[in-house]
């Protein structure tokens, strides 16, 4: 064995930056988080080339006199914490001095630095960890960073890089959490001469939020607070009705630092729990503040996760803080006011519930409870309430519906008629049954048999074939029909588009254009044809001809965040499959929909087209059957 040596300093920087900087969105947070411990009130990002070529950070903070410049980029030296103590009382984002040591190592650096009492400022260069001698320049107070080719001197880092929009995309990302804890400064951020943000100081955080994602978002946002000895919790909300297919959008910031963590993400999951669909996220922007020695924020390289003395405060505190605020909101009242209007301008399903529909429900209500009095109310809300789709959340089912109709599971009270689907999916999938209860093949034979048929709470259609009575659950059938429509077309080729006399254009994130570029061909598979539209911007120039009934603008937007979501971690037939269920589940018709005969009509004559009418692409039934002879054995006639 070779004997031991200890290592050379630069090479032990060169490990320590495997750990700080990953990507140049590592460089990019880490000095920026530098210019806010130096106080800096306006600090300007510049980018080129995903900042593979360049990045540039200026900022009006304190500045560093020649004798600590020199000291700056040397390992472990930091002008933030000096004993061990202070470990344990950080209030500044960096303590670990190793980031400019780390980023030296492995770039082309150049520091220009001036304190505001200097009359002239001082310059010093450092290649690959090998520092110039320092040079008195001319420049204004602050200091400007510039980074070159980053990663030239490992070669294997280099070659990890992705494309120059999905390093804009996480640079965007550190920038937007960063500029949200920091609203009281100025931020600016340019990609290759263009602008990409342009954020004023002493902006509220509702303003911060209206910048850096859309105005509408920032509109229907709600208001969180809650203060107890150890935490303070305050921060902004958005409404279910806002939910994202990602958790991307929850951004949780403790002692004006970004984290993430698990607990308090499972409380914000929990506090929307029965508002948001399963599979959907809330977006929440939550700023927690706390001594800083109940956390140990010196467990992670770049410190972005964090150790809590108590966890179980940090969570009931939160799910508390969110759960109090969104139950005290009258979520169903304000889905009908202009305050919570549907973004893009789309009709929200509330509207169904005006009061011309009201009566009509009244009438209908009335002539179920008629037709099943002997059923008794269901024990839990119907699944039409727990399957809504965003445009018909949950908690505006307004706890109409009387039947269990499609229960996963059956009634408690056994001496109840059995209206429950067959226990397992799979089963339902085909046309086999269980003795009671089954998924009869529906054939409409003349049109006197649709004509029979009965919408109820704009949900359910009810209507019968030769063995009984048969119930549709409108969206998971119409849902259906659309995804085996939606794979045969794709598996065919391309889905079919059609262009759009006017383009829609829609405000998106940085990494939203990201996914946008790097799934271009998908996308243009999927019929959806789209390009950037300004910094910030896409129009959407043609949509799939199937998906008529859905927002370009929502679907769009929606589909972007879910491949950001799924990036690398699907295959391509899954991916797909997640698409087009996706697409179906958007485009079909809602529970809270009220149709017309023809509407109702072509839904039913195509419910024979599908493979698998049973179920939904997510397995749940879309129809169950009572026969005659279960019906007369409910009413004891037998
Ligand atoms: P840390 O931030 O953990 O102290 P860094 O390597 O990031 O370590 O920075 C080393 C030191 O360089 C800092 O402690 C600070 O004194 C100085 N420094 C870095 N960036 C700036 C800046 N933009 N303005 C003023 N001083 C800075
Ligand atoms: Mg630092």
């Amino acid at each position: 064995m070779a004997h031991i040596k200890v290592l050379s300093t630069q090479l032990i920087n060169k490990i320590a930056a495997g750990e700080v900087v990953e990507r140049p969105a590592s460089v990019v947070k880490e000095l920026m988080e530098n210019s806010l411990d130096a106080g800096a009130a306006r600090i300007n990002v510049e980018i080129e080339d995903g900042g593979k070529k360049l990045i540039r950070i200026s900022d009006n903070g304190c500045g560093m006199n020649p004798d600590d410049l020199a000291l700056a980029c040397a390992s472990h030296a930091t002008s933030k914490i000096t004993a061990d103590e202070d470990l344990f009382s950080i209030v500044t984002l960096g303590f670990r001095g190793e980031a400019l040591a780390s980023i030296a190592s492995v770039s082309h650096l150049d520091i220009v630095s001036r304190p505001a009492d200097s009359i002239e400022g001082a310059r010093i260069e450092i290649s690959g960890g090998s520092q110039s001698p320092l040079t008195p320049t001319a420049a204004s107070y602050g200091t400007v960073i510039t980074i070159r080719n980053l990663f030239f001197n490992t070669p294997a880092r280099r070659k990890f890089l992705r494309t120059t929009n999905t390093e804009m995309g996480h640079i965007t990302e550190q920038f937007t959490r960063i500029a949200l804890a920091h609203t009281e400064a100025q931020f600016s951020l340019m990609h290759n001469g263009r602008k990409i943000h342009d954020l004023p100081a002493g902006q509220t955080l509702q303003e911060r939020i209206g910048s850096l994602f859309t105005p509408e978002l920032a509109q229907n946002l709600m208001d969180v607070h809650r203060k107890d000895p150890q935490l303070e919790i305050s921060g902004l909300i958005a409404h279910p009705h806002q939910s994202r297919t990602g958790t991307q959008w929850q951004y949780v910031f403790l002692n004006g630092r970004h984290i993430r963590d698990r607990f308090i993400g499972h409380a914000i999951r929990e506090s929307y729990r029965g508002l948001i669909e399963i599979n959907r996220q809330p977006v929440v922007f939550l700023f927690l503040k706390m001594p800083p020695d109940t956390v140990d924020v010196n467990v992670h390289p770049a410190k972005t996760e964090v150790r809590f003395a108590n966890s179980n405060l940090v969570h009931s505190q939160v799910l508390a803080a969110l759960r109090d605020r969104l139950l005290s909101t009258d979520l169903t009242v304000s889905m009908q006011t202009d305050k919570f209007a549907q973004p893009h301008n789309q009709p929200s399903s509330a509207a169904t519930t005006s009061e011309s529909t009201q009566e009509h429900q009244q009438r209908v209500r009335q002539a179920m409870a008629d037709f099943f009095k002997s059923i008794p109310p269901p024990a839990q809300p119907p699944a039409a309430a727990t399957k809504a789709s965003p445009t018909a959340p949950s908690y505006n089912s307004q706890g109409q519906a009387t039947l269990p109709l499609a229960e996963q599971s059956p009634p408690v009270d056994t001496s109840a008629p059995t209206f429950m689907p067959p226990a397992d999916t799979s089963a339902a999938a085909g046309t086999t049954a269980t003795t009671n209860d089954s998924i009869a093949p529906f054939e409409p034979q003349n049109t006197t048999d649709l004509n029979t048929v009965l919408q109820i709470h704009n949900a359910y259609l009810v209507t019968q074939n030769e063995d009984g009575l048969i119930i549709i659950d409108q969206h998971a059938l119409h849902e259906r029909i659309l995804y085996e429509k939606l794979s045969r077309q794709f598996n065919q080729g391309r889905l079919a588009r059609q262009r759009r006399l006017i383009p829609e254009v829609i405000d998106v994130t940085a990494a939203q254009i990201a996914a946008m570029e790097n799934h271009s061909e998908l996308l243009l598979e999927l019929g959806i044809e789209m390009e950037q539209f300004g910094p910030s911007s896409i129009a959407i120039q043609s949509f799939p001809v199937l998906l008529e009934k859905a927002s370009p603008a929502e679907f769009v937007g929606d589909l972007l965040d879910m491949l950001i979501e799924q990036a690398g971690q699907t295959t391509r037939p899954e991916l797909i499959h997640h698409v087009l269920d996706m697409m179906a589940c958007k485009a079909a018709v809602k529970a809270g929909d009220p149709l017309s005969e023809s509407e109702i009509r072509a839904l039913l004559t195509q419910r024979h087209l599908i493979e698998q009418p049973g179920t939904c692409p997510h397995g749940r039934p879309t129809t169950i059957s009572l026969s005659l002879a279960e019906l007369e054995k409910q009413f004891k006639r037998t």
